[in-house]
């Protein structure tokens, strides 16, 4: 691989013992601070050789349960209980996260579709660019704590790649059974190569992301959920010593191939749901009404669903655009 030729510098040693914490300093030259830099915070905690692991979240600045969960493990997480190496990277698209929004404030980017990123790019593409040719190097485990964010919710799911054969297949189940949220689907890459999964994949490291609730909130049952998920997956690389937390539910083994597992508007106006997360649906079932309030004497268009499966993602905002994702479904995993 071509020597990195990021701009960003981080302000500790991740090859050094102990617990640090610092910035890594995004140069950000303007009016009012001409030399500055963005200060993305980044916690690294090592003891020894052992597992390399990279935590993160706010890739999506509105997506609060992971920042919440990583902010609330790098206070507890100590040193000695540790084996090998955790970088955390909290608010990775920080200037978003300050922001509260989905994509940065500075350039419009969505972190997520950033990768591979770009060394003399925006704000946004320089950051994917250091995590990537700087930061997955030095992993093993990339896990990216994402939710539904402002303008969708999730019943806690973890989510990968679809893996290629057999034996990954299992391992992937066995990851996600082992952070055991309710669902895992395993996505056959409808976002292309510019995700952080994406980016894993190229780096050859294993990834896993978790599609946790959302709604622009954090609820104590969401976070339950992931704080003790983080720590089991932690225990079962070796990254963590001790006692994990006792498993949670089981975890249904799910997948999602293409278009047809989505719903959008069709027309602008005001959404009607017809069904919940939860919900097992069949092809033509309706999933919701879009009423057009500015000439309400029409009838609703009804949206439906393109095919079976059960209903684990679904818009929170009532008034939509068309080409707005209403639900996605996820069906039982088929090799
Ligand atoms: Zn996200």
């Amino acid at each position: 691989m071509a020597r990195s030729q990021s701009r960003l510098t981080a302000e500790i040693d991740f090859e050094r013992d102990g617990k640090q914490h610092g910035f890594i300093r995004l140069p950000y030259s303007v009016h009012r601070s001409a030399y500055g830099w963005i200060p993305i915070p980044v916690v690294c905690i090592k003891n020894g050789d052992g597992p390399r692991v990279l935590l993160m979240a706010g890739n999506h600045g509105d997506e609060y349960e992971g920042q919440v969960a990583l902010g609330k493990l790098i206070r507890a997480l100590k040193p000695a209980e540790m084996r090998g190496r955790v970088i955390i990277l909290p608010s990775a698209n920080f200037p978003a996260a300050m922001a509260g929004m989905r994509t940065s404030p500075l350039d419009e980017g969505n972190l997520n579709r950033s990768f591979p990123g770009d060394a003399y790019g925006g704000p946004t593409a320089q950051i994917a660019y250091y995590i990537e040719k700087e930061l997955l190097p030095l992993c093993d485990y990339a896990f990216d704590f994402h939710s539904g964010g402002s303008s969708l919710t999730y019943i806690p799911s973890t989510l990968m790649r679809r893996p290629q054969t057999p034996a990954e297949v299992e391992a992937g189940a066995d990851l996600m059974r082992t952070f055991g949220a309710p669902f895992g689907y395993m996505a056959d890459g409808g976002w292309g190569e510019h995700t952080l999964t994406a980016a894993a994949a190229r780096a050859g490291v294993t990834h896993m992301g978790t599609e946790i609730a959302g709604g622009g909130q954090v609820t104590p049952a969401a976070l339950r959920i992931l704080e003790a998920g983080i720590r089991r997956v932690l225990h079962k690389v070796g990254a963590l010593t001790g006692e994990p937390p006792p498993a949670a539910a089981e975890t249904r083994i799910m997948q999602v191939r293409g278009a047809d597992y989505y719903v959008y508007a069709s027309d602008p106006g005001l959404f009607e749901p017809l069904v919940e997360l939860g919900d097992t649906v069949e092809t033509g079932t309706p999933a919701g009404l879009i009423h057009p309030h500015d000439t309400p004497w029409r009838e609703p268009a009804t949206a439906g669903f393109a095919r079976a499966g059960t209903v684990i993602c679904k818009r929170v905002p009532g008034r939509v655009e068309r080409g707005d994702c209403l639900f996605h479904l996820a069906a039982d995993f088929e090799a």
